[in-house]
């Protein structure tokens, strides 16, 4: 395969080398897709140097490397790391606190990565202090002097609140802390996490990088090779949550469309929001493209490509009328997660449960790449039982 060439990171631009996944060549072939290498061990020569880059598949295998240097690319990192789910990446970053380590993190963020996080704090692993998302004030109170980790995430699910990111990181940087981010609602086509001041990068693949509602993967990038990620790499490495060959192929081939899909998904998506707001059966339509949106200003400074696919809608009939929306639709797949091809819709408070301050009247939308005017129409036949 062609090595990376770091020239490459400014010319030609991070798009055209995503779609030709950093010119993902097979040197033995010439094929223009490159080869599945399922082997979890690799040969060394004569001298017992080895031949390619890895000797074993655990921590990466070539179909690894070459996602993870796409990824870093994408990123504007040194180093990028595949894990087998975004939870996978979240549970890495945990494990590099320090015990009795102090994490700020967010009251509203995705609840399988808060439930982790106060999992940790319940067995005494670390000590944890929640913030409302985008509250720059209680961030700063938040964190004192050795609190070594804060996480945001920015759109957070599924209010999509605005976390502005280079605020947050002056804050965690005065108190010594990391900051970590969990961008995987802001892929690095419109954020680049780390530019703004971001320490980690963490997606959960399965959403928009993968695109394609078919692989569970998740990412890590570094804004420098310092002790924080020497020790996410050990924990890698040693814990080995890496995804299959064929999942991180199937991820470089999904990749490749990435800017295409979330430029076309952000089109529709503000089209959407903009037809709905104002509905008679909407109390409010949640989308940081939309002016109206609280973190619009900081969305529009730091998401330069578009405001992604995602939107909630909060109906005035609150939790049945919630209900009935989200399983009226007919093109639009009532089904978690988000970021893939296929529109999909979910009344979240069932699926988060009562401890989880997501409002009862909330669904949460995901544009895939249907036409515009056909998701429209459903949403609006599926609204008109709620008009009253
Ligand atoms: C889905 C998701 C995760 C978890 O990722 P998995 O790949 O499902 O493990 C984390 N954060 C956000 C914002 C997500 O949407």
């Amino acid at each position: 395969m062609t090595s990376f060439d770091p020239k490459m990171m400014t010319s030609p631009s991070r798009e055209s080398l995503t779609a030709q996944a950093m010119h993902a060549i097979d040197a033995a072939t010439g094929a223009v897709i490159p080869p599945i290498h399922p082997a979890t061990t690799f040969a060394r020569d004569a001298d017992n140097q080895l031949i390619g880059e890895t000797d074993y598949r655990r921590p990466a295998g070539p179909n690894e490397f070459q996602a993870a240097r796409v990824l870093a690319m994408l990123e504007g990192a040194p180093e990028a790391k595949l894990f087998a789910s975004g939870m996978a990446a979240i549970a890495a970053v945990v494990e590099s606190v320090p015990t009795d380590g102090h994490v700020v993190a967010q009251s509203e963020m995705y609840y399988g990565a808060k439930a982790l996080l106060q999992r940790a704090a319940a067995k005494g692993r670390i000590t944890l202090d929640l913030v409302s998302p985008g509250d720059t004030a209680a961030l700063k109170a938040a964190c004192k002097p050795g609190t070594d980790l804060v996480w945001i995430e920015s759109p957070a699910n599924p209010s999509w609140a605005i976390v502005d990111i280079a605020a947050s990181a002056e804050i965690a940087h005065a108190a010594g802390a990391t900051l970590a981010i969990d961008s995987t609602c802001a892929p690095p086509c419109t954020t680049q996490a780390l530019s703004l001041g971001a320490d980690i990068v963490m997606h959960s693949a399965t959403k928009y990088i993968n695109g394609h509602s078919d692989v569970l993967a998740g990412v890590l990038a570094t804004r420098e090779l310092n002790d924080r990620w020497a020790k996410i790499t050990e924990i890698h490495t040693r814990t080995g949550a890496i995804p299959g060959a064929f999942e991180t192929w199937l991820m470089l081939r999904g990749l490749r469309t990435l800017w295409v899909r979330f430029a076309r998904q952000s089109e529709t998506a503000m089209f959407l929001a903009e037809k709905l707001s104002g509905h008679p059966a909407l109390d409010a339509v949640l989308y940081p493209g939309l002016p109206s949106h609280p973190g619009h200003a900081i969305a529009a400074r730091q998401m330069t490509d578009g405001f992604g696919g995602l939107f909630s809608l909060r109906l005035k009939g609150g939790y049945d009328a919630a209900r009935k929306l989200a399983s009226g639709t007919k093109l639009f797949i009532q089904a978690t997660s988000v970021g893939g091809v296929e529109s999909l819709i979910e009344h979240r408070k069932p699926i988060e449960g009562p401890a989880s301050p997501t409002p009862d009247d909330l669904v949460r939308v995901s544009v895939g790449l249907e036409r515009a005017e056909d998701l429209l129409a459903d949403l609006e036949q599926a609204l008109a039982p709620a008009q009253g």
